[in-house]
């Protein structure tokens, strides 16, 4: 799982827990989700596992998640534990408003960019922490979309655009987090 290739893993699929399986993953269907969504997913899933070079069990359920505070969740992480849930609503074609938006958005799609992003939340064990404590040199204000003060947001967002760009953004702020948090370059 942690070379980087385009091939797919020995998924194994379990009909009685409507669940996927592979070595260090496990992707349960909660909700039903179409044959061409479900190897979407297991694709992204494995792309971004490639990108960071991820060896820690991964665990994601596909779910109904709705609003919080009027926001639609399409996604949510355990933050340092790689256990998200994602929206069934992130297989659709419809495009949700959103005043967030980072440079990758614009080639990647709400799915890769959701699951990179909720990957930074489970990849995060003390880098939002380290930048709520240097707040005043954080960049995040001139370049991240999210709120400055919500750290783990910013650290996610950061995280989605480093790895997704593979290191080649020219966001201040994806660049600022991955110098500090030694991301690693390993494509
Ligand atoms: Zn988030």
């Amino acid at each position: 799982m942690s070379s980087h290739t385009n091939e797919l893993l020995p998924w194994r699929w379990s009909e009685n827990r409507q669940a996927w399986t592979a070595p260090n993953m496990r992707v349960e269907l909660q909700v039903p989700l179409g044959l061409r969504s479900q190897t979407r997913l297991l694709r992204a899933l494995e792309y971004v596992a490639g990108l960071t070079r991820e060896t820690r069990f991964v665990n994601v359920a596909v779910q109904t998640l709705g609003y919080l505070s009027s926001r639609l969740v399409l996604g949510q992480c355990s933050i340092g534990v790689l256990d998200m849930g994602l929206s069934k609503r992130l297989f659709s074609n419809e495009k949700y408003p959103t005043t967030e938006f980072m440079p990758i958005m614009v080639t990647t799609t709400n799915l890769l960019y959701v699951v990179a992003h909720e990957w930074g939340h489970g990849s995060d064990f003390r880098g939002s922490l380290r930048a709520a404590t240097q707040h005043g040199q954080c960049p995040c204000r001139l370049a991240l979309p999210v709120d400055c003060t919500d750290y783990r947001e910013s650290y996610a967002e950061a995280f989605a655009e480093w790895y997704l760009s593979k290191g080649r953004t020219t966001n201040i702020a994806a660049r600022w987090y991955a110098v500090r948090n030694q991301w690693r370059m390993v494509w």
